[in-house]
């Protein structure tokens, strides 16, 4: 078994839905979990908390906005009713130990309010005297029970606790003593409410948590179970495949990656298969020229003529060349490809092949022409960059159109402070789709059938010339129109 195999038994390994359903119940608990201490044991503190903000609160509006006998009235019964609180207000004058208490205002709002009771000034003298040696406020607490014990003894121990707020506001004339009250009512039935409340939630939500954990894993799952089924196909080598991503971003997006890297095996396969047939198909041309050739001069008296030699002799320079052609590609792509840079005058160098191979070419009627703003010298592997030149021209010829005219072209061009020189090899031939413009640089790569182009070149002289730029660290490319001709180019930078 493969270790990619045994990935599969990994006891590590979870179902996409066992892992969802394990993320919701942990979710639910979670929220159950807080909910819980909020509701239950929380609940009585933050209920009495809020209460005595409730009391501070109207106490501070009261001062903040009524700080006469006047006014102390009208605040109060606002604040009353919007928070529930009995209010009471004093105002107090007189000196020393003995203090006068007149009524300005008073609320009843809650049923049990202490306050309403507070009808002997000694009582009201004595809260007076709290809050006043408390700064101006005082907080007194007492239980319901308490206050009803005997003649209301019907009230139970845990009945809740009445709250005063006891604070003194100074007036220009006297002093006003403002006393709120509100109830703390025991909370234990509402908690107890809660409780089995939450027990129901809890059952209901772990149930949802769990119908969803399965109907989301499901539909997440699909197509992802269904693409591993397409990829088990493509490491077949089925190449007719179709990955569904579903409706999620994600899966949509691994889809359509895989549907690219179907697409682009497929090529590859095709052009694997092309090139055996291409690669023998060119081998055996030449072969079968000379076993031919070869065979006649031996059986045939007279058939040994220098012509017919020099047909056996070119076949095989062509056979040699395609050989040597594989070598290189295949060395480059091994990276085992050095270059020899020296510094030559790279104008003249292409002046004089030029020259040489313009001869050979003028007799089928085809014209080479060269312009060059100056010459220019570079940097680089003297023999490589003629290769490079040699192939793109090649091609040139091969490709041109009925003018049979082709143009290499220099210019020199500055570029972010670095002399460059352009050099352009153009054709006016059949050019080169934007489709197959990218792939024209791979290797064995033809853009028509082997069968008609099978004479003019094996599909390796591109990416010969790409290999020896990139190894130059040249900028390179390529521009086509279909039946308008191409332009190949690469930059090398001047060296004066
Ligand atoms: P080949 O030996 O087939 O010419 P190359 O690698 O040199 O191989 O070129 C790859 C393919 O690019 C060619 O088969 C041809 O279709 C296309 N090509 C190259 N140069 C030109 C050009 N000047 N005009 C049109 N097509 C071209």
């Amino acid at each position: 078994m493969t270790r990619k195999n045994k990935r599969y038994g990994d006891e590590h390994l979870f179902s996409l839905r066992g892992r969802m359903i394990a993320a919701f119940a942990v979710f639910t608990v979670l929220v159950l979990a807080i909910l819980w201490v909020f509701q239950t044991v929380l609940l009585d503190d933050i209920y009495r908390t809020l209460k005595l903000n409730d009391l501070q609160k109207c106490a501070d509006v009261i001062e903040r906005d009524a700080g006469t006998p006047e006014t102390v009235g009208t605040v109060a019964d606002g604040l009353a009713k919007k928070y529930t609180v009995c209010i009471s207000a004093y105002e107090i004058t007189g000196n020393g130990p003995y203090k006068n208490g007149r009524l300005l205002s008073e609320n009843h709002v809650n049923s049990f309010c202490f306050i309403h009771n507070v009808s002997s000034s000694d009582l009201l003298n004595q809260l007076y005297r709290n809050a006043s040696q408390n700064g101006g406020e005082y907080l007194h607490r007492m239980s319901l029970a308490s206050m009803f014990r005997g003649g209301h003894g019907e009230r139970k121990e845990d009945a809740g606790e009445n709250v005063i707020y006891v604070k003194l506001i100074p007036t220009e004339k006297s002093e006003l003593l403002i006393l709120l009250n509100t109830e703390l009512l025991p909370l234990d039935s509402t908690v107890g409410t809660l409780r089995v409340q939450l027990l129901i939630i809890s059952g209901i939500l772990f149930a949802a948590a769990v119908a969803m954990a399965l109907i989301f894993s499901a539909r997440l799952s699909k197509p992802i179970r269904e693409m591993s089924g397409e990829a088990s196909k493509l490491a077949l080598g089925n190449y007719n495949v179709n990955f569904d991503g579903g409706n999620c971003t994600e899966t949509v997006m691994l889809s359509s990656t895989l549907n690219r890297a179907a697409y682009e095996l497929s090529k590859l396969d095709k052009m694997q298969k092309d090139l055996i047939a291409n690669v023998s198909h060119d081998l055996r041309t030449p072969l079968t020229m000379i076993a031919g050739y070869t065979e006649a001069m031996r059986d045939l008296p007279g058939e040994a003529t220098p012509e017919n030699m020099q047909i056996v002799i070119d076949e095989t320079n062509r056979l040699t060349s395609l050989v040597n052609d594989m070598l290189e590609v295949s060395r480059y792509q091994g990276g085992t490809q050095v270059l020899h840079p020296t510094r030559f005058n790279f104008t003249e160098v292409i002046r004089t092949t030029l020259e040489r191979y313009g001869k050979l070419r003028e007799k089928d009627g085809y014209t080479i022409r060269f312009e060059a703003d100056r010459d220019v010298f570079v940097e680089a592997d003297e023999g490589r960059i003629l290769q490079v030149v040699y192939n793109l021209i090649n091609n040139a010829v091969n490709y041109t159109g009925e003018d049979k005219t082709v143009v290499i072209r220099q210019t020199v061009r500055n570029e972010g402070g670095t002399d460059k020189v352009l050099t352009e090899v153009i054709d006016t031939g059949i050019g080169i789709s934007d489709e197959d413009l990218p792939l024209v640089w791979e290797r064995y790569y033809k853009v028509n059938d082997f069968h008609k182009r099978a004479n003019m070149g094996t599909g390796l002289g591109l990416s010969i010339v790409k290999n020896i730029l990139l190894l130059h660290g040249a900028e390179f490319g390529v521009n086509s129109k279909v039946g308008h001709g191409s332009n190949f180019w690469f930059k090398l930078k001047i060296c004066e």
